[in-house]
């Protein structure tokens, strides 16, 4: 970017929660100093929202691209290991599902796995669909290791991680500080801009300070700063589609299983998550204000804890749905600045992450040109569509009966969604578009996982006897069975390689 007569662009981040450090670690990799300058200003006074604990595979690239030293990581953030999300009592009270990391196997006579197990289900007994996934046949039996550690079909799955998100922007905040980036402690007050073009040309701290650059990184969480405030940018509000608008979180000790997955419990007017940490278990309870008080949904989070509380639970509020525009003249929002989803499949910090990623790649000079921001903004309005329609697959084919429940299943849905859920009825197959998250295994978990069957499945799947599909089925049910026997318990696996050290208070 900076070449011998070129001065370095000067980013300056708005913001130190994960979106703000993530943004300052990866620029700062990707240019390290003098290529370009980065500052990134925070108020400890308003500190970070503090929840975002449960992550998804792709976490894994950024650990690696930042260099980033795994058991590490996990020690320092009081993290464990994430290979899917339980769902409990969605689709209707007592169903229970398993989104795993990964898929059901190789493909078998050019057809996906649930195909073939969707033609053996109609002519008589089959095993689980789940048992032929290695995430979920682990995580059933609370047991872990890397997919490094295994070969062939045991080795086709993910991981990602649970960890304190305060630890985690710490830990961040060391690595890019170690890389360069300057951290200013202050309180924004105002966003100077320049009159002709609009672009910001500074933040105006309290005690008359000023922070001047070229590009600016707007990761001011919920008060969207820069690009919501100052440069005006509008919000396209989801809430028709994702009525949930409050979240209330309590942290309590660590009791019952220590799972190597997050659950999910849909509740009569929203769900409960449950995060297990190597010192204790996040919870939080995900609500819609229109269909339960808050009082009433922090009743309901207390009364469903396995431990002791150790908190005060903390209130959050928000609008799911995304900005107009993520990057406007010289100013970029990553993270909450720019949108924000419920944390039904945890995506907010995947998003950040490939945020800052497309921004890479687009990367603007001293003087963002407008084509740049259009196809990074078009990118990414898809990429945030993508996953609010798999969020509203989760709630819209329910046959719970609470007035919440009701209310989603009778919606109308994007035409983006609508499209897929079509297609899977008439044929089992889920149709994948452009800079989608979730690929069909995920939308089978979620879709057949709740039992919404569909009408017919490929007639290919005829082609293969039923007793050789059986047989296959069987010894590849087999080895993952086998594989798992002898893998340590999700405990042992972090005490032997990953255990956090006992702070000093403790
Ligand atoms: C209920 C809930 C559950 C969630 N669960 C998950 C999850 O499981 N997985 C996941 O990936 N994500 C989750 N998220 C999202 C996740 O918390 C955020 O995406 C992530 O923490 C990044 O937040 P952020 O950095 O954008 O904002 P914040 O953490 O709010 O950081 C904002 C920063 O801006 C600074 N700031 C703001 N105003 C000023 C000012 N005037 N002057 C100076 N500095 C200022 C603050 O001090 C802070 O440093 C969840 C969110 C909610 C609401």
């Amino acid at each position: 970017m900076a070449g011998p007569d070129t001065p370095p662009v000067h980013f300056v981040i708005a913001g130190g929660g994960s979106a703000g450090w993530i943004s300052a670690a990866v620029l700062a990799r990707f240019l390290p100093p003098p290529a370009a300058r980065i500052t990134l200003v925070e108020s400890e006074d308003i500190g970070i929202i503090g929840v975002g604990e449960a992550t998804v595979p792709l976490i894994g690239e950024l650990n690696r691209f930042l260099g980033i030293h795994e058991p590490e990581f996990v020690a320092a953030t009081n993290g464990t290991f994430k290979l899917g999300i339980e769902f409990a009592d969605w689709g209707e009270i007592g169903n229970r599902h398993f989104h795993g990391f990964g898929d059901y196997g190789a493909d078998i006579a050019g057809l996906p796995v649930h195909q073939h197990w969707l033609r053996l289900a109609r002519e008589g007994q089959i095993p689980a669909l789940g048992d032929f996934s290695m995430a979920e046949v682990l995580a059933s039996q609370d047991r872990f290791v890397p997919h490094e550690a295994l070969s062939g079909e045991a080795a086709q799955f993910r991981h990602a991680f649970h960890f304190d998100a305060a630890l985690y922007a710490a830990y961040l905040r060391r690595l890019a500080e170690g890389m360069g980036v300057t951290r200013v402690e202050g309180r924004i007050e105002n966003v100077a801009r320049d009159a002709q073009s609009g672009h910001v040309r500074a933040l105006q701290l309290y005690g008359d300070r000023r922070v001047e650059g070229d590009v600016f990184l707007d990761c001011t969480g919920f008060a969207s700063l820069l690009l919501g405030q100052a440069q005006g940018v509008g919000f396209e509000d989801w809430s028709q589609w994702l009525p949930c608008d409050r979240a209330a979180a309590v942290p309590c000790a660590r009791a019952g299983r220590f799972t190597p997955f997050t659950r999910s419990s849909a509740k009569e007017a929203g769900w409960q998550w449950r995060i297990p940490l190597q010192n204790r278990t996040g919870n939080g309870h995900v609500y819609s204000s229109a269909h339960i008080s808050d009082d009433e949904a922090v009743v309901q989070l207390l009364a469903s804890l396995d431990g002791e509380a150790l908190a005060e639970p903390r209130l959050l509020r928000f609008t799911p749905g995304r900005r107009n525009r993520f990057w406007e003249g010289n100013v970029i929002a990553i993270g909450l600045a720019a949108g924000f989803l419920e944390p039904l499949e945890s995506t907010a910090i995947q998003l950040i992450q490939t945020g800052v990623t497309r921004l890479v790649e687009f990367l603007p000079g001293k003087v963002p040109d407008p084509a740049l921001a259009a196809e990074y903004n078009r990118q990414t309005a898809l990429e945030y569509e993508r996953i609010r329609d798999f969020i509203i697959a989760h709630y819209c084919r329910t046959r719970r009966t609470e007035p919440l429940w009701r209310q989603v299943a009778a919606m109308d849905l994007p035409g983006t969604l609508r499209a897929k859920l079509d297609a899977w009825d008439a044929c089992g197959r889920v149709p994948m578009y452009d800079l989608e998250s979730h690929q069909e295994p995920s939308w089978v978990a979620i879709l057949l996982g709740q039992g919404v069957l569909p009408r017919a499945v490929n007639p290919r799947t005829h082609l293969l006897p039923e007793r050789d599909l059986r047989a296959l089925l069987d010894q590849r049910r087999t080895t993952l069975a086998r594989a798992a026997e002898r893998l340590p318990d999700h405990a042992t696996f972090i005490a032997k390689t990953c255990a956090a050290k006992p702070s000093p208070a403790a």
